[in-house]
């Protein structure tokens, strides 16, 4: 095939994506305030970030972050193996052991990459993997590198779990893998149930609390501290990106798991340590976190205010606990013009499609921000009563 045809060939599938109204155009943040950004000139309620403690710009996180800055410098210089394991990782580590009351946790880069390596690690050619169906990408992509087997079950359907472990006794492990919240419906996993199926047929079970970490239980330890679960059969995974407002991922469970990990996982093995300003202020932020249990209350009182308003009016936004809260649409091209006149009204809540949800499951993904004040939650409201008229 010759350059053009390649060209060719890419502008085919883009513009395939575009017919079907699934085209992603990258839009332009040019500054962050508390529970606002500044798009186009213009300050835009923000509703889709995960950032849901308003931790990025909190006074302390920030400073930590500076004061790592000026002692080590950008960045990590290296692997953690090899030059890039400052001192500064052991307090972080300890700290979300401490949360997720368990003996180590290993930091990585991101969370994708913490699935990859985890799932890449510990599913070996003989085991076989029982993912939810509605698991982030990341856990996908650790289980397609996984030389194991792979089942998907209904999401959240126990019925269908417990079928699929009792028709792979054969097998070598079997793990059971699923969010603890998930990321685009903000429904919670039955862990309780999940553990007893593990503990009934010896499985494994993988969680991970990326939406979870921080905002439930508590102590803001997540979904295990929301069920006041603790057992070793849990092996916990997660993200810094999300409620503790920087950048990594952690994987905590036994020592001699962390161990494997830091001698086997290859995305923990190459890829360079995180900048010294972000574990600090990973640190400040996990601080915050376990003394501030005000912003998690602030932040599910707004997510529980939205549910009831926007249902009043009318909109599908099912129950739920979570701060995540799906409002679906179904059809791409109605998602779209939704968040385009959300967006005119001053509020931020783009659209999202196919494939990050399911085909005719297209929607608007609202999460509130604990710093947000009321006055914004209810113009929320108001923007969205307008788009109804419309
Ligand atoms: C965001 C997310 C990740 C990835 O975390 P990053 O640190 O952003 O790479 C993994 N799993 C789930 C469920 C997520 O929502």
């Amino acid at each position: 095939m010759n350059l053009d045809n390649l060209f060719q060939s890419w502008e085919k599938q883009l513009s395939i994506l575009d017919g079907d109204d699934l085209l992603r155009l990258l839009p332009e943040i040019e500054s962050v305030a508390t529970g606002k950004i500044k798009m186009n000139g213009k300050e835009i309620i923000q509703l889709a970030s995960n950032n849901y403690l308003g931790l990025n710009i909190e006074t302390t996180v920030v400073a930590a972050g500076q004061r790592a800055l000026s002692e080590y410098g950008t960045g990590a210089s290296g692997s953690r193996l090899l030059s890039g394991n400052l001192n500064l990782y052991q307090k972080l580590e300890d700290q979300i052991s401490g949360l997720k009351q368990t003996e180590a946790t290993l930091v990585f880069s991101t969370g994708y990459q913490a699935n990859l390596g985890l799932i890449s690690t510990l599913c070996q050619p003989g085991d076989v993997i029982l993912s939810d169906a509605l698991n982030h990408a990341s856990i996908i992509d650790g289980c397609r590198l996984s030389k194991a087997n792979r089942q998907i079950y209904r999401h959240c359907d126990l019925g269908h779990l417990s079928h699929q472990l009792s028709e792979t006794t054969s097998s070598n492990r079997r793990w059971i893998i699923t969010d603890g919240v998930f990321s685009m419906d903000g429904d919670i996993a039955p862990l309780p149930e999940i553990l007893e199926l593990a503990h009934q047929w010896n499985a494994y079970v993988i969680v991970d609390d990326a939406h979870g970490f921080g905002v439930l239980g508590p102590d803001g330890g997540g979904v295990t501290s929301h069920f006041g679960l603790e057992d070793d059969r849990i092996i916990h995974v997660g993200t810094l990106s999300k409620a503790v407002a920087g950048l990594g991922g952690y994987v905590s469970g036994k020592r001699i798991m962390i161990d494997l990990l830091i001698n086997r996982c290859r995305t923990f093995i190459f890829t360079t340590g995180l900048p010294p300003s972000v574990i600090a202020a990973a640190t400040e932020a996990i601080e915050l976190i376990m003394t501030q249990p005000g912003r998690r209350q602030r932040l599910l009182d707004h997510a529980d205010y939205l549910r009831v308003q926007l249902r009043q009016l009318g909109f599908s936004v099912p129950f739920g606990e979570t701060q995540i809260l799906p409002v679906i649409v179904g059809n791409s091209f109605q998602t779209k013009q939704l968040a385009n006149q959300l967006l005119e009204l001053g509020v931020f809540a783009p659209a999202i499609r196919p494939p990050t949800v399911p085909p005719n499951t297209a929607r608007l993904r609202l999460c509130p921000i604990a710093t947000h004040t009321q006055n914004e939650i209810q113009s929320v409201v108001k923007a969205f009563a307008t788009c109804l008229e419309k």
